[in-house]
C-alpha cells in the first residue's frame, strides 16, 4: 500500500514533477513526462521511453547521457496520452528523428502510435520499438506479440548507447530491435499491489502460492504454483527462460533479477546465488549482471529473471557508460581497465590463518578448554528463549539467540583449530572471533573480548595449572570492563563479572582449589545478577528504556552468571 500521499488523483503528477526537482540535473519536467536537461547535439535521435507510472526507476529515471532523451509519464499503471507522448518528443527531439520505446501493450501501442503520426506529419522521422521480452505471454513464434516487462531496461540501455555512440536513427532502430529479439524474461508473483489511495490490493495471491508469468500492471501470474524456496524459485525462472534460449548464441548474456516493489534486495541477492550457479552449469557467462529494482510495479511482491543473450555489439552497448538518475555505470577516465585486473586470489579468512605451533601441555589444555565451550554452548541452547524474553523487557528481544550462535560458532572454530593442533591461547583466539563474527552485538564483542584475553593468560606452551587458570578468567572479567566500559550500577555483564572476579581473587587467596573457588565465585555472580533487577539501565540498548528494565534481571548479567556456574560445575566434575 501507499503510505505517503496527499490525493489519489495527484499523486503520479506531483511524482513525476518532484522527481525532475530532485534530479534537476538530469531532467527537467516538461507537458507529459520529463526530458533531459541538457540539450544533445544537433542532428543525434532521441531515444523517448515511457508507458504509466508505478513502474519506477522505469522509466523516467532512465533519462541521461547513454540511455534516454525523454520520458512521457502517464498515470499509475496506464498510458500517457498521445498528446503526453508527443509533447515529450518534440522538446527531446533534436534534428536526427526519435524512436518510441515502450512495453508492448495495447494502450501504449495506440498511444504511442498516434503520437508518432502526429509527429511524421511534422516532418519528424519516427520508429517504434516495442519491447516483448515476457515469455509467458505468448508463444516463441509470436516473441514481438508478448508483453513488456524488464526487459525495457536492457533494451533501452542498448539503444541509448549505441545513439550515444554515434548511431543514426535507422542504426538505432536495428539496434533496439535486436537487443529486444535477443531478450527473455519471466516473473513470479507472491502478492499483489494496492494503487495509491486504494483500500484492497488489484490482485490476491493465494496463501502458500505464486502466481507465475506477472503483469507489470497488477495482473497475476498466468498460472498458480506452491511457494517455493529462493533456490526452487530461481529455477523455476531460469528453466523458463533458457528453455527458449535462441538456437546459436555466444554464451554470454546480460542478466536482470528484477524486484517489483516489495521483494527486498536481500532477497534478490540470495536468488541470484542459485542463478549463478544455473548459468554456470548451463555454460553460460553473466555479462555485469544487474540485481535490483528497476522495473517496477507499485508495491508488488514479485520477481523476474531478464537474459538477453549477447553479441559482440550488443555487449559493447550493454557494458558502454551511462549517467542518469536511476542507471549508473562506468568509470572515472584512466580506470577503465580496472574490469580487467586480475581477480584476487588470496583471501584471508579467519580461522584459516596458520595456527602457530603449541606445548603438546598446552594442545592437551585446549581440549579442556574446548569441552568447556561445549558446554557453554549447551547451557546457552537451555536458557535461550528465557534471555530473549528478560531482553525483550527493555532491549531488542535477541540476547538468548546471540548467545547461541555466538556460543556455536565458537565451539565449531574452537574444533577446527584444536583439529590443527592448536594451543589453548590459539584456540580461545579463534574462538572469540568466531563468538564476535557469529552473534555481533554487544554480547558478542564482549565474550570475544573475554575469550581472547583469557586465550593470553593461558598461551600455547604452559600446561595446565590452577594459578594461571584463576589468572585467565579474572584477565577475562578484565577486558569485558575494559573494552565495554561499564561502570558497576549501569545494569549490565559487569554487574555479575566484578562480583565473580571479586569472590574468585578471595576465595582463591584462601586454602583451597580452584573448583572450590570458582563455585563460591560463581555463587557471588548469580546473586549478583539477581541484584541488577533493582537498577535501571545506563548503557547499552536497555538505556533508551531504563526505566522500563527495572524489576528485570540484565540479560548479559544472568547468561554470565549462569555460564560461570558451568564452569564450576565443569572443575568440579573434573577435580
Ligand atoms: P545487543 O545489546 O547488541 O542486542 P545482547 O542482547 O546480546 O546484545 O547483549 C545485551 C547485554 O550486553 C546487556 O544485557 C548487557 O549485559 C551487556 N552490555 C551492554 N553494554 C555493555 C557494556 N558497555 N559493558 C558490559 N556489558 C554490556
Ligand atoms: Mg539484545
Amino acid at each position: 500500500m501507499t503510505f505517503l500521499l496527499n490525493s489519489p488523483a495527484d499523486f503520479s503528477h506531483e511524482a513525476v514533477q518532484a522527481f525532475a526537482m530532485a534530479n534537476h540535473q538530469y531532467a527537467t519536467a516538461v507537458h507529459g513526462g520529463v526530458v533531459r536537461s541538457r540539450r544533445t547535439p544537433a542532428g543525434q535521435p532521441a531515444l523517448v521511453v515511457g508507458g504509466g507510472s508505478g513502474h519506477y526507476p522505469a522509466f523516467a529515471g532512465w533519462v541521461g547521457p547513454g540511455m534516454a532523451h525523454g520520458a512521457p509519464c502517464g498515470n499509475i499503471f496506464s498510458s500517457p496520452s498521445a498528446s503526453q507522448v508527443y509533447s515529450v518528443a518534440r522538446n527531446a527531439e533534436n534534428g536526427g528523428g526519435v524512436i518510441l520505446g515502450f512495453g508492448n501493450y495495447a494502450g501504449d501501442v495506440l498511444h504511442f502510435g498516434s503520437a508518432a503520426e502526429k509527429l511524421r506529419a511534422e516532418g519528424i522521422d519516427v520508429r517504434i520499438v516495442a519491447v516483448s521480452d515476457d515469455i509467458a505471454s505468448n508463444p516463441p513464434e509470436k516473441h514481438r506479440e508478448r508483453r513488456g516487462i524488464a526487459g525495457d531496461l536492457p533494451v533501452f540501455k542498448i539503444a541509448g548507447a549505441a545513439i550515444e555512440a554515434g548511431a543514426d536513427l535507422g542504426e538505432a532502430e536495428r539496434i533496439a530491435w535486436k537487443a529486444n529479439d535477443a531478450t527473455r524474461s519471466l516473473g513470479a508473483a507472491f502478492d499483489g499491489c494496492t494503487l495509491p489511495g486504494a483500500d484492497d490490493a488489484l490482485f490476491g495471491v493465494g496463501a502458500g502460492t505464486m502466481g507465475v508469468g506477472l503483469g507489470i500492471h497488477g495482473e497475476p501470474g498466468i498460472k498458480d504454483l506452491p511457494m517455493g524456496t529462493a533456490s526452487e524459485v530461481a529455477d523455476l525462472l531460469f528453466d523458463g527462460v533458457i528453455a527458449e534460449a535462441p538456437e546459436a548464441h555466444s554464451g554470454r548474456v546480460a542478466v536482470v533479477l528484477n524486484g517489483l516493489g516489495r521483494v527486498k534486495y536481500e532477497e534478490l541477492f540470495v536468488v541470484y546465488a542459485r542463478l549463478a550457479e544455473r548459468l554456470e552449469e548451463s555454460g553460460l557467462t553473466p555479462v555485469r549482471p544487474e540485481v535490483g529494482e528497476f522495473v517496477t510495479s507499485l508495491d508488488m511482491a514479485g520477481l523476474s529473471l531478464t537474459l538477453v543473450f549477447l553479441d559482440e555489439e550488443l555487449e559493447q552497448y550493454w557494458l558502454a557508460p551511462a549517467d542518469t538518475p536511476a542507471f549508473r555505470r562506468g568509470l572515472p577516465k584512466g580506470l577503465e581497465q580496472s574490469w580487467d585486473a586480475p581477480r584476487r586470489t588470496e583471501i584471508y579468512t579467519p580461522g584459516e590463518e596458520e595456527v602457530p605451533p603449541a606445548s603438546a601441555d598446552s594442545r592437551a589444555l585446549a581440549a579442556k578448554v574446548q569441552e568447556v565451550l561445549e558446554l557453554f554452548e549447551y547451557r546457552c541452547r537451555q536458557h535461550e528463549e528465557d534471555w530473549g524474553r528478560i531482553d525483550a523487557i527493555a532491549g531488542d528481544g535477541d540476547h538468548g539467540h546471540a548467545m547461541v550462535v555466538g556460543s556455536g560458532g565458537a565451539v565449531q572454530a574452537g574444533r577446527r583449530a584444536l583439529d590443527r593442533g592448536a594451543g589453548a591461547c590459539t584456540l580461545l583466539v579463534h574462538a572469540g572471533t568466531a563468538w564476535s563474527e557469529s552473534a555481533g552485538g554487544t554480547s558478542g564483542a564482549l565474550w570475544a573480548a573475554a575469550l581472547t584475553a583469557a586465550g593470553s593468560a593461558l598461551g600455547d606452551h604452559g600446561g595446565e595449572d590452577e594459578a594461571t587458570t584463576v589468572r585467565a578468567l579474572l584477565d577475562g572479567v578484565q577486558a569485558v570492563h575494559r573494552v565495554g566500559g561499564a561502570t558497576p550500577g549501569d545494569k549490565t555483564m559487569i554487574d555479575a563479572a566484578l562480583p565473580f572476579a571479586t569472590a574468585l581473587e578471595y576465595e582463591w587467596k584462601t586454602p583451597g582449589d580452584l573448583a572450590t573457588a570458582t563455585s563460591a565465585a560463581a555463587v557471588a555472580a548469580k546473586a549478583a545478577a539477581e541484584e541488577t533487577s533493582d537498577l535501571t539501565a545506563r548503557l547499552g540498548r536497555s538505556r533508551a528504556l531504563g526505566e522500563k528494565s527495572r524489576g528485570t534481571p540484565d540479560p548479559g548479567a544472568t547468561s554470565f552468571a549462569v555460564l560461570m556456574e558451568t564452569l564450576a560445575e565443569h572443575f568440579r566434575g573434573t577435580k
